[in-house]
């Protein structure tokens, strides 16, 4: 008999029944509009990116790499061009040197930041990892060691700023504000570019010369607008998540006014030799790839966060954001309420994956954690969390945080391979 053509009958031949299937279009149906709002904000963002590369020149010789010091790298320098100009600022850093979004933002801050000074995050604790570099849990060589201060300002109640805490914060040996957009693993909301530019422009009213930072890690390409349209020095983030488009090995960037950069620089390779050396070795052709498909690919990561939003909201599961919010990062949080949902929703996520698709995922007590956690990976690039991906500490309220899809196509795999491991643990019903 001739093979099926119809996608159903592909879908069933990997798992997925025709009541998962059909759930699953049902849903789909319904996002027509949001979607076609997120191609749109893709395609403006792909231009953009086009835009920083045709400026910056970029030819066929800047895709090769250099080895050594790595003087006179015309594709490592050309490429920090058209971040700085995709960005809208002075300069950038983008290297594989950078190891990941903790070591650029760590770099960025012991980099700016003198002993005496003082950092101050206005929207409370930043990212895990973040804790041992500024020694809030104390860490060898954080800020703490080095004589630098920190002051927090926690969000209100209701998630707005605390302005007049802020204005209280800010004193003589305050430097450095930094900024998280991304939510990431907490409860609050992510930050809109809007309201980082909000931010700083209170906090400059206040001291006009401190160094505004953002760590921007999760959010570039989700709007048309980045925080350097909004007044901040400097952004940082991974190049393993969404402007490294899935291609990049490895790396981080710095991007802002001169001088900030430049600092990260003389610290980054050393006092007197900044950005002149730091051989790209031969991952500069997959910086700028990667960078070329970031904002689609970027665009399939928010559209597989919505689906899973809508579909798991409608099923009476606690979903953040929720199935209609407007989103500024490509995280989705979905509270299970027992540890049998965590699990299945990773084994489905697993197993939509193209490497590693045989593997099952078992929680496990990972350093530095005080639950086990489970994680869901079948990357291309280790630990790739553009790539589509889940983890769930194993505690209440039992959430798991789902993020990426290198495509929509392969995003809606995994989510209908998890409703169909739900359903076949008994979890749900359709
Ligand atoms: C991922 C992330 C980081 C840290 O990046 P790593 O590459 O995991 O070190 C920092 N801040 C935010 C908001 C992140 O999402």
């Amino acid at each position: 008999m001739k093979e099926s053509i119809l996608t159903k009958d592909l879908y069933q031949s990997m798992g997925i029944d025709q009541d998962v299937y059909g759930f699953g279009e049902k849903i789909e149906q319904n996002l027509i509009e949001r979607f076609k709002t997120i191609d749109e904000a893709a395609e403006y963002n792909q231009l953009k990116v086009i835009k920083a590369m045709q400026e910056a020149r970029v030819s066929e010789a800047c895709l090769l790499g250099t080895t050594g010091y790595g003087y006179n790298d015309l594709g490592r320098d050309t490429l920090e061009q058209v971040y700085a100009n995709l960005f809208h600022c002075e300069d950038a850093l983008v290297r594989p040197q950078i190891t990941c979004g903790t070591h650029a933002l760590a770099l960025a801050l012991l980099s700016n930041l003198r002993p005496g000074d003082e950092l101050l995050s206005p929207v409370g604790k930043p990212y895990d990892t973040l804790e041992e570099v500024i020694g809030i849990r104390p860490s060898r060589g954080s800020l703490a060691e080095y004589g630098i201060t920190y002051r927090q300002v926690d969000l209100l109640e209701d998630g707005s700023f605390d302005y007049e805490g802020i204005r209280q914060a800010i004193c003589h040996r305050t430097k450095l504000v930094t900024i998280q957009r991304s939510k990431g693993y907490q409860t609050r909301k992510t930050l809109s570019v809007e309201r980082i530019g909000e931010l700083i422009s209170f906090v400059k009213s206040i001291k006009p010369d401190v160094i505004c930072m953002v760590d921007n890690c999760y959010g570039e390409f989700v709007q048309r607008i980045e925080p350097t349209d909004v007044g901040a020095d400097m952004i940082v983030g991974s190049l393993i998540k969404n402007p490294g488009g899935g291609l990049a090995p490895i790396g981080g960037y710095i991007a802002g006014k001169k001088e900030c950069v430049e600092n990260a620089a003389f610290r980054l390779t050393s006092p007197g030799l900044g950005k002149e050396v730091g051989a790209s070795l031969g991952v500069t052709a997959s910086f700028y790839q990667g960078l070329f498909l970031a904002p689609t690919v970027t665009a399939s990561a928010l559209k597989s966060a919505i689906f899973a939003a809508n579909i798991y909201e409608k099923l009476g599961f606690f979903v953040a954001p929720d199935s209609k919010e407007e989103r500024f990062d490509i995280i989705q949080a979905i509270t299970f309420g027992k540890e049998e949902g965590v699990t299945a929703f990773c084994r489905g996520i697993q197993a939509g994956a193209s490497v590693d698709g045989f593997v099952t995922p078992e929680p496990w007590d990972m350093p530095g954690y005080d639950s086990p956690v489970i994680m869901a990976a079948g990357a291309f690039v280790s630990g790739s969390s553009i790539e589509l991906s889940a983890d769930g500490p194993i505690k209440p309220p039992y959430n798991v945080y789902f993020q990426g899809g290198l495509t929509w196509q392969h995003g809606k795999f995994g989510i209908l391979k998890t409703l169909q491991e739900m359903k076949n643990c008994g979890l749900i019903r359709l």
